[in-house]
């Protein structure tokens, strides 16, 4: 079946893992540090101009949304809290930590998650921390490095090479590409890449 983004609809948002839907079908999940650009990539994925709030303040409590993808009755795509920023108290950050933690661990339903990373940056320390919570062995892992607009080609190419290594001494097998959302590059790419996800065997 071929998912049809642009039909992707608001399903909740959640600030608890019990509150989700039935464990059940396929969720595809979003990661990444707050303002790398993972709300502007979810929209160029769907083709939408606010399915995510783009430029949303971060400090504000964040939940975990969910939105369904047609035509599966049960595939979901999975916007989580981002993290890093800095101006929230050790107990939200904590609230965060944990809602993150516990809906990687314990989704079965979890296909694969897309790490978003501004391709200035990819790999920082809480990427990785993120990376230790991610359960490699029954899900995919997709780096998406955003905002490929800011690098000439050559530079972009050079960081996509270089987190490529990371990834690989770190002994963590995952697929890469550059993005950007304001040139909608790479969007065609990212969906054929989630499409063959959802229609592998599990
Ligand atoms: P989020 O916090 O990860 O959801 O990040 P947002 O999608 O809200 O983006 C954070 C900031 O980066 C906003 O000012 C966006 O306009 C900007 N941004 C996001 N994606 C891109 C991109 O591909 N290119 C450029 N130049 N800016 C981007």
């Amino acid at each position: 079946m071929e998912p049809r983004f642009r039909e992707t609809a608001f399903i909740k948002g959640v600030a608890q893992v019990a509150q989700l839907p039935l464990d059940e079908g396929i969720e595809i999940a979003f990661a990444g540090r707050s303002n790398a650009g993972k709300s502007s990539a979810l929209n160029s994925l769907c083709g939408r101009k606010a399915l995510a709030r783009v430029g949303r303040t971060p400090g504000r409590t964040q939940e975990i949304n969910l939105f369904a993808l047609p035509p599966a009755e049960d595939w979901r795509l999975v916007d989580l809290p981002g993290y890093g920023y800095a101006k929230v108290s050790a107990g939200q950050r904590e609230h965060w930590d944990q809602l993150l933690g516990d809906y990687l661990q314990a989704r079965r339903c979890l296909r694969g998650l897309v790490l978003i990373m501004d391709i200035r940056r990819p790999l920082t320390e809480l990427d990785r921390q993120l990376l230790d919570w991610v359960p490699l062995d029954r899900c995919h892992l997709h780096c998406v490095l955003t905002k490929a607009d800011k690098l000439s080609r050559q530079q972009a190419d050079r960081q996509l090479h270089g987190a490529q290594r990371e990834l690989e001494a770190m002994g963590v097998e995952a697929t890469l590409q550059t993005f950007s959302s304001l040139k909608n590059q790479g969007v065609e790419d990212l969906r054929g890449l989630l499409a063959d996800w959802l229609n592998a065997p599990a």
